[in-house]
């Protein structure tokens, strides 16, 4: 997603099942039920993930209420070794009411969908549980409890626990009948209807993840986004028969009922979640891509008044599914689905497995790369972070939406060219990586990369770190250990833990391993660290040695200076720096300072006078805070300078405009 617009710190973890009481009878998974080993839905022949859960779910939605009513079956396998009796479950659609930790927050800063003074509380979401069986252990309803565990707030009803009296042995399965009943919010951000359309986000009862030991099911919050197992979702929809449906995975089926309504089917393979989308206007192109591991299905769903734009969205989206088939592996599913959604739903911008929103508008010059072009790249990339690595999205945002930021530049910069990648209108060109930085330098040191999502100091703090700060570290880390290591060091990444949820450490490990490099005093300071890095030219002076004589005269090429050029860090970040020190013969001397002292100081005795002095000449630093004191010139030219400002004036507006627009 785009950055949106958090409280106390403790992570969930539930009450550890009783090994005690376990005996050989209390296997409470019915005989026979396993999680299936289908592939329909993907370009393989054997399953990708460890398959922990299995979703069966039968909805029927209502277009007039906007409500569902569905029935959910979920198996559960129990690979955490150890047996379990607490299962907490997410139910998103609890956040869109007033009183909820997501409105709140959002509140606070009036996020993209936030800022409006009422609410009409028809407009409100809900998520209710009707009934809720483990299967040979009873009706549980009764037992289930609300918890809260990131910052007590009573009122906040996205997360429900269940207490089984059976604990689930270690390699046993639990099947769940749940039926619910959802109150679809309008829009705000990620789920919802407007007028006549609907995207079906984060819709049903899930479960949590077991990871690092415990339980790991956070509540909604307002900046962050999801974590979630793998497994097979069988999915059957019931909507009026004049809809366009659309969702994740491949559809297998469609029954006309004779009600007016229409079922269809769909399934998804190695996927950790489900989202769809129906609307009567859609205007639905198909096409196909050839990845590594097979054909992909691709599936436009447009608005109309947008058709004319399917051309950029197609050409975009194969030129970014090339890149990321090259370069760090194969797309594996049989079909990828974008959606258009409806126009000003906020519905915008939004990323589930094989299934995306992308954004537009009616008009949009083709110079300018934000929408759809940017939008579109940058939603598919979050198939290959969010969708198959699967990092934890609620305590890293970075490891998704940064590394995806990262990559944005290195794809739009292959397709478009470098100086022209994010804009290349009426004249005037803007690159991606100024985009990324210019993002996280008004706000550069409230938070680490690190922070867990709903911890940071505020929104700007958080789009200025989990976006741009990651890309613009990882920019960096290019000009530390070169770009092609670097993209070598995401292929091993990838490649080794799509599908099991990694940690940061398996991140960075992967880059040291690569690279042959311990980058730990890097990692220390742009990761873990909220450190600044600032260089100047303090100072340059050229002092002739005959100073002191009478009516000397400076003559060029013959009088001898000695030349001193200061640089300064500023700032804490500790970073070796390059420096180009040219005279008025021509001759250039580049120096290279480690950064550990606050200071350094060259000096030179030459027939020549300085003429100028930079910091970083090749412009590999991303992470400079001020990129206007790294160079000096003793007699400055003021046409380039006064063109600079014109640019950076032309970028921070063009830039602004559309990121109010992205997050409003
Ligand atoms: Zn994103």
């Amino acid at each position: 997603m785009g950055p949106k617009r958090g409280l106390s710190i403790c992570v969930f973890v539930s009450m550890v099942a009783c090994v005690a009481q376990s005996s050989p009878r209390t296997s409470a998974a019915p005989p026979g039920t396993t999680i299936p080993n289908t592939i329909s839905a993907i370009n393989s022949s054997t399953p990708l993930s460890q398959r922990v859960v299995h979703y069966e779910i039968d909805a029927r939605y209502d277009t007039k209420t906007h409500a569902l009513d569905g029935s959910e079956t979920l198996t559960y396998h129990n690979f955490t070794g150890q047996p379990l009796d607490t299962f907490p479950f997410h139910l998103y659609l609890n956040a869109f009411q007033p009183t909820a930790t997501w409105v709140r927050e959002g509140k606070r800063e009036a996020t993209r969908g936030q800022n409006f003074a009422r609410w009409d509380p028809k407009n409100y979401g809900a998520d209710e549980i009707e009934s809720f069986e483990a299967v040979g252990q009873g009706d549980l309803t009764s037992q289930l409890q609300f918890v809260h565990p990131d910052d007590d707030n009573p009122d906040d009803r996205t997360v429900v626990q269940v207490r089984l009296p059976q604990p689930i042995p270690p390699d046993g399965e639990v099947q769940f009948k749940i039926k619910f009943h959802d109150q679809f919010p309008k829009v705000l951000e990620r789920t919802g209807w407007d007028r006549d359309f609907v995207l079906g986000g984060q819709w049903f009862p899930k479960v949590g993840v077991w990871w690092h030991g415990a339980w790991n099911c956070h509540q909604f919050h307002v900046y962050t986004e999801f974590f979630a197992d793998f497994g097979v979702y069988d999915v059957k929809l019931t909507v009026p028969q004049y809809e366009v449906v659309a969702a994740s995975g491949i559809e297998v089926g469609e029954v006309k009922n004779s009600d007016g309504t229409k079922t269809v089917a769909y399934h998804g393979d190695d996927i950790h979640d489900f989202a769809w989308t129906a609307s009567p206007h859609y205007r639905v192109h198909e096409d196909r891509f050839q990845s590594s591991m097979g054909p992909v299905k691709l599936i436009f769903l447009m608005q109309p008044a947008h058709w004319s734009q399917l051309e950029r969205h197609v050409h975009i989206l194969r030129e970014a599914m090339d890149r990321y088939d090259r370069w760090y592996g194969p797309y594996p599913y049989k079909t990828f689905t974008m959606v258009d959604p409806d126009p000003g739903s906020q519905a915008y911008g939004m990323e589930y497995p094989t299934f995306v929103t992308s954004a537009t508008s009616w008009i949009l010059p083709p110079g300018q790369r934000e929408l759809p072009e940017l939008v579109v790249e940058h939603e598919f990339g979050h198939q290959y972070w969010y969708g198959m690595v699967a990092t934890n999205e609620f305590e890293d945002p970075w490891m998704d939406e940064g590394l995806n930021s990262y990559n944005d530049v290195k794809v739009m910069d292959s397709i478009f060219g470098p100086t022209a990648s994010w804009v290349d209108l009426w004249g005037a060109t803007a690159s991606m990586h100024q985009r990324q930085r210019t993002m996280y330098i008004p706000v550069p040191d409230f938070d680490p990369l690190t922070r867990m999502g709903w911890q940071f100091a505020n929104f700007d703090s958080y789009a200025a770190i989990s976006f741009g700060k990651t890309a613009s570290t990882l920019l960096t880390l290019e000009g530390v250990i070169g770009e092609d290591t670097l993209r070598q060091a995401f292929r091993t990444y990838f490649m080794r833990y799509r599908f099991t949820h990694p940690s940061k450490e398996d991140f960075l490990k992967a880059i040291e391993e690569v690279s042959g490099k311990d980058l730990r005093w890097y990692f220390s300071q742009a990761v873990y660290g909220t450190e600044v890095l600032d260089y100047e030219v303090q100072k340059v002076s050229c002092v002739p040695l005959d100073w002191y004589k009478e009516n000397r005269h400076d003559k060029k090429g013959e009088t001898e200076y000695v030349s001193d050029v200061w640089i300064h860090r500023k700032e804490n970040f500790i970073f070796p720096v390059e420096v180009e020190i040219k005279f008025d013969n021509g001759e250039k001397v580049r120096e290279r300072w480690d950064g550990k002292d606050r200071w350094v100081k060259f000096e030179y005795q030459k027939r020549a006078k300085v003429v100028s002095a930079e910091i970083d000449p090749d412009h590999k630093i991303y992470l400079d805070r001020n990129n206007f004191n790294n160079s000096y010139t003793i007699e400055p030219n003021t046409a380039p300078a006064s063109k600079l400002v014109n640019y950076w004036v032309f970028v921070t507006q063009f830039f602004a405009q559309f990121l109010s627009w992205w997050l409003a």
